[in-house]
């Protein structure tokens, strides 16, 4: 029997029925025009929690229609950023408000524990204070110095109508790094979640409501990739497309976008390293690794799916690593103790022990888990946590995103060679180091090929810091002031003062 701790009891109360998600178009809810509808089963309960529209290209028309008359009229572009702020302030207080009734449909559809969502829909209105503190600072420049007789200014506008499409494993938590952002700028907005976890993007189409946001200003379509996204990112009317998900739909997008010119930001996928000096504080760097992998059971961009440790420390650190992974609580994420949830589907779940097999037959050694994990009362869609070692940098689990609670081992030698195997990825998205020693610290943080580089830390966030990923992990940033800048266009105005301009056509 392995020795994991495994949590079955569940404490907080399911809702009484499935929640009815619909779509949010010009300000109202709707239904799909021929009805069709898709049910989420709970990948941890095997109950139907939500049913969502399933939308079609009738309702992602009349969506895309609403945003266009919402931004080309200015009810929202023309107001004083301070009015456009007030919004977002009253939708993040309202979104603490909801907080709980959010969570638990977040845990519900995707499987995550309880504790993580609370953090993860209460947190995001942090998101939404820090877009709305950025509104009033959308401001350009001012060239005094062309001549006495030119003023330049470079003005920012709102870039106009925006697709906002995301993926199941951080729902909310997503959505509000993209749409507070794009608001906060004065675009209007076509949103649309993942199939698979719909339900707390249209419970924020209530919150705008009562938030006060005019209508066709953010609108909610509900549906699968295609026929919904793919319109979404083809569509004369649409501006610019935000998209988080996979690296493959990321590229498709990039075509699909490319036909009318849109501007288009990508957070895609990522195989983050974390590199272990020997001089490392080993039960700190122990303890994020373990924190790195399987939080959000691994179904994370920003997952330390691999690590690089120090040949000599490797044998002790993997222990380390194997001992805190037994202590980790897995299952029953509608208990608040839990850490790690269920799998988001059964087809997920059957990837991931493909890549493990795979890795076992290519020679790797599994030191702890490896296998599908049944939690009693609640069923098998879990996955033991898994530690593999004995593996080569070529192998598909070392090269290629697992999305699961799986860490892949590797070793170096000198410094340049962990630098080299961070570097050695189609994907930059993270990366971080752990040392005692300053020097080390920030040479590996010039050097790594990635959008964010943690020292002595693991996937600590701030609305403040730019995020996004280098390579295949993406184009454009998120967050912060640079993500703030993506949905703004820039624009000169050149204004002579005086007659001064010599006439290009003689007349005498
Ligand atoms: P996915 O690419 O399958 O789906 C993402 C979204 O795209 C969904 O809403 C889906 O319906 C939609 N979609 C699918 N096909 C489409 C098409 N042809 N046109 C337009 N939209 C389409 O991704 P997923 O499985 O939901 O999410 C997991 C992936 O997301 C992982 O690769 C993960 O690394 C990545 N991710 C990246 C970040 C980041 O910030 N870099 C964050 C979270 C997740």
């Amino acid at each position: 029997m392995l020795d994991l701790n495994i949590l079955s009891e569940q404490t907080v109360a399911m809702p009484d029925a499935a929640y009815q998600a619909r779509h949010f178009i010009n300000g109202v809810f709707v239904d799909s025009a021929d009805g069709q509808k898709l049910d989420r089963v709970s990948p941890s309960h095997g109950i139907v929690v939500s049913q969502a529209a399933l939308g079609s290209e009738t309702e992602t028309q009349a969506a895309i229609k609403a945003a266009r008359a919402a931004f080309d009229d200015g009810r929202w572009s023309s107001l004083a950023a301070k009015e456009r702020a007030a919004v977002l302030y009253r939708v993040a207080d309202l979104i603490e408000q909801n907080e709980e009734r959010l969570a638990v449909m977040e845990t519900l559809e995707s499987g995550k524990p309880i504790s993580q969502s609370r953090g993860e829909c209460g947190g995001a209105a942090d998101l939404w204070r820090y877009a709305a503190s950025l509104a009033r600072t959308a401001h350009g420049d001012s060239h005094n110095t062309l001549g006495a007789d030119i003023l330049g200014v470079v003005v920012k506008e709102p870039i106009g109508v925006v697709s906002i499409i995301t993926p199941w494993n951080f729902p909310f938590w997503i959505l509000s790094q993209k749409l507070p952002f794009a608001l906060a700028a004065g675009c209007t907005c076509v949103v649309k979640p993942s199939e698979m976890t719909p339900s707390t993007t249209s419970m924020l189409g209530e919150i705008l409501v009562e938030a006060g946001l005019p209508a066709g200003v953010c609108n909610i379509v509900l549906g699968l990739g295609t026929p919904v996204g793919s319109l979404m990112t083809t569509h004369d009317d649409v501006d610019m497309v935000t998209f988080t998900g996979s690296t493959a739909v990321g590229k498709m997008i990039t075509k699909s976008s490319g036909e009318t010119l849109k501007k288009v930001a990508l957070e895609l996928g990522g195989k983050n390293p974390q590199v272990i000096f020997p001089d490392a504080d080993l039960e700190n760097a122990a303890d994020a690794v373990t924190f790195g992998v399987y939080f959000n059971v691994g179904q994370c961009c920003n997952s330390s799916s691999r690590i690089i440790v120090h040949e000599d420390i490797a044998d002790a650190f993997v222990e380390r690593v194997v001992a805190l992974s037994r202590k980790v609580v897995f299952g029953n994420p509608m208990h608040p103790d839990t850490q790690v949830g269920a799998i988001v589907t059964e087809d997920h779940k059957a990837k991931i022990d493909g890549y493990i097999k795979d890795a076992i037959s290519a020679g790797a050694e599994i030191c702890i888990g490896g296998q599908v994990l049944d939690v009693p009362g609640l069923g098998d869609q879990f996955y033991q946590p898994t530690v593999v070692r004995g593996v080569t940098p070529d192998m598909a689990i070392a090269r290629e995103e697992v999305f699961g609670p799986v860490l892949t081992v590797l070793t170096f030698k000198t410094f340049d060679q962990a630098v080299a195997l961070a570097n050695d990825s189609t994907y930059g998205l993270s990366a971080g180091v752990w040392s005692e020693n300053v020097h080390t610290c920030l040479e590996f943080c010039r050097r790594a090929q990635a959008g964010t580089v943690w020292t002595n830390t693991w996937m600590d966030g701030f609305p403040e810091l730019a995020f996004g990923g280098m390579k295949q992990s993406g184009q454009g940033r998120e967050i912060g002031r640079y993500g703030f800048e993506e949905f703004l266009e820039v624009k000169s105005l050149v204004m002579r003062i005086g007659r001064t301009r010599a006439p290009w056509v003689k007349t005498d």
